[in-house]
């Protein structure tokens, strides 16, 4: 999953920034309201933080840009307490949600957890498939009630392909998934974590559309 974090206090930010990649995210982060808009109608963001005092341009005026401009991504914004027009304001321009600064972090990753399920059309956080069950609120992974461990990047790809059971995806949509800019991608780390997962998760979850890319299949219900 990748996230853009829209933060100009530095400290808040960087605390932020290492929480949201101690759970697995990739994250961009920009300072100002100009960049948010450039790095959001750039990327196809998983979900975008958007704080709502910026320099350059103000958070609800990136926040109208962006839906007028048909950008997609979830967006959460953070607000000071008293400001309840802003929120209000946010809302009716096109926001998801909304998280009251200074927020408690658990809280925060909790709303991302949800927006981002909402966004896939998922009210379960559950997925099942065969005897591999997957929790993508808690990051437990079974097979035959035995739990697997998952390394950050495998539970990414995991994540990109849960994400929409069912839709194919390249191995390019995949890399976007999983490194933010600064990161290095190897050309073959895609493949390198799926057999990953295919060696602790079974052959069969995760199956190769051959000249396309990835799916994991859709739960039947
Ligand atoms: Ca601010």
């Amino acid at each position: 999953m990748r996230l853009l974090l829209v933060e100009d206090d530095p400290m808040i930010g960087e605390t932020v920034l290492d929480l949201l990649r101690e759970d697995g995210y990739a994250v961009d982060w920009v300072r100002d309201g100009a960049m948010a808009e450039t790095a959001a109608l750039d990327q196809d963001y998983d979900l975008i933080l958007l704080d709502l005092g910026l320099p350059r341009k103000d958070g609800l005026d990136v926040l109208r840009e962006l839906r007028t401009r048909k950008c997609r991504s979830p967006i959460l914004i953070a607000s000071a307490r008293d400001a309840v027009q802003q929120r209000i304001a946010g809302l009716d321009a096109g926001a998801d949600d909304y998280i009251v600064k200074p927020y408690d972090l658990d809280e925060l990753l909790a709303r991302i957890r949800a927006l981002i399920r909402r966004a896939a059309g998922r009210a379960e956080s559950v997925y099942e498939h065969g005897n591999v069950r997957i929790n993508t609120n808690t990051k437990e992974v079974t097979v035959e009630n035995e739990p697997v461990t998952i390394s950050a990047r495998e539970w990414a790809v995991l994540e990109a392909l849960l994400a929409r059971p069912g839709l194919i995806l390249s191995r390019a949509q995949i890399e976007e998934k999983l490194f933010a800019w600064k990161d290095e991608i190897s050309s073959n780390a895609v493949e390198v974590y799926i057999h990953g997962l295919r060696k602790k998760l079974g052959a069969d979850l995760i199956q190769t559309v051959r000249g396309m890319g990835y799916l994991i299949p859709k739960v039947k219900p």
